[in-house]
């Protein structure tokens, strides 16, 4: 089946959502394709233990406040995935379900966007398909000879799949810690980090991060000197169970291997560790295939943005993938903004062509 549509979102996560928000604001006519079967993007998909870095209110996406969680000051991720799903239907947004993209096509004045189901005709396309779907295992020599389990981030689901064993989380971001934090009770934990594990301060959340992104924007927006981003403040937000894990002295983070062996890790030094199973917390890449076709990838993969339009493709916005679209743009809070900005430059574009 073929249709036509001013504007096709790919994703239908918290990206896509507020893209949406804005696109409707404007009258654009959109629709918003999304590969899962029900609303949440990566959040459902998330462990179960899994709490937000920021307050719920510091949580929210434009024109609607995330609730509080009863008795969560951090909310969970099924109040997220709850949150997303009252969005889009309080805002009647179109998506699309399950509608994978295949590929972004030059197509004339459109581009074409292939999906497994059927293909649309679209004026301008914004990207927002995260980066879940794209998780990184750094090259560990070794790594194949292992006999234990290896999973990443995005496999892991609960602490009891995981009892009584030799467990050995990698990693020294959010994600780590608060995997660690769930596995120190009822495993034997070995935490590794490339260097010391650097918290933020105990009264700082991801406010404080968000607020950071913020002085920086300005700062860039208005030319002056760099404030820095927020890698300056730490990288793991101690939430409540993170603190508590570590209060009791069971988050002991330990230099990273040198190589895997087929029962456990090795260090530079000779020493090992038997293990059961390896759970690698080591970030995630953009997911970007879909946009081969039109061949704007540069250096380290990304690519070239002014603000969230692709520098070599106009129709092309990409959002929410990482601060290079925008500050905060990976962020509940962050991607309002950047959001914003994509649905006025496509409406400038639309207009354009049609005087
Ligand atoms: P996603 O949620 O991944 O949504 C993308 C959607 O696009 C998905 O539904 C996917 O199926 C779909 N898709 C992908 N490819 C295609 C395709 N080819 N065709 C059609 N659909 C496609 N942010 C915060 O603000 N606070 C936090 O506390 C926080 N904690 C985080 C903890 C973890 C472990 C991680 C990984 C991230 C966290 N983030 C947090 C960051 C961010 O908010 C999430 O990563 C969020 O899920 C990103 O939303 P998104 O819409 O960009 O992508």
């Amino acid at each position: 089946m073929t249709h036509t549509s001013q504007v096709v979102v790919i994703g239908g996560g918290q990206a896509g959502l507020a893209a949406g928000y804005h696109l409707r604001r404007l009258g654009i006519d959109f629709v918003i394709l999304d590969a899962q079967t029900t609303p949440g993007g990566a959040w459902q998909h998330a462990w179960d233990s899994l709490r937000l870095f920021s307050p719920a209110a510091y949580s929210s996406l434009p024109g609607r406040l995330m609730p509080q969680q009863p008795g969560e000051p951090y909310p969970d991720v099924q109040h997220v995935v709850q949150y997303l799903a009252d969005y889009e239907k309080r805002y009647e947004l179109p998506v699309e379900r399950p509608v994978g993209v295949l590929g972004v096509h030059r197509d004339g004045q459109h581009l074409r966007v292939e999906t497994d189901s059927g293909t649309w005709h679209a004026r301008a396309v914004i990207s927002a398909t995260g980066t879940w779907w794209r998780p990184f295992l750094p090259a560990v020599p070794g790594r194949a000879d292992f006999e234990g389990r290896q999973l990443h981030t995005v496999e892991y689901g609960t602490s009891n799949d995981f009892s009584g064993q030799r467990v050995v989380v990698v990693g020294g971001g959010n994600s780590a810690a608060q995997i660690a934090a769930d596995l120190a009770y009822d495993t034997q934990l070995t935490w590794v980090t490339q260097r010391p594990p650097r918290y933020l301060a105990d009264d700082i959340d991801g406010r404080a991060l968000f607020d950071t992104a913020t002085a920086r924007r300005r700062a860039l927006d208005e030319g002056r000197t760099d404030t820095g981003g927020v890698a300056s403040l730490g990288d793991i937000v101690a939430v409540p169970p993170v603190r508590e894990a570590r209060d009791r002295g069971l988050l002991k983070a330990s230099p990273m291997f040198s190589r895997l062996v087929p029962g456990g890790v090795e260090w530079a030094d000779g020493t090992r560790a038997e293990t059961d199973a390896i759970i690698w917390c080591t970030g995630f890449r953009p997911t970007l295939s879909h946009l081969a076709p039109l061949q704007l990838r540069g250096l380290r993969g990304h690519i070239a943005t002014e603000g969230t339009r692709a520098v070599d493709e106009p129709r092309l916005h990409l959002l929410g993938y990482g601060d290079w679209t925008g500050p905060a743009s990976a962020t509940l809070i962050g991607v309002g903004r950047p959001a914003r900005e994509a649905a006025r430059e496509i409406s400038a574009l639309l207009t354009a062509g049609t005087t």
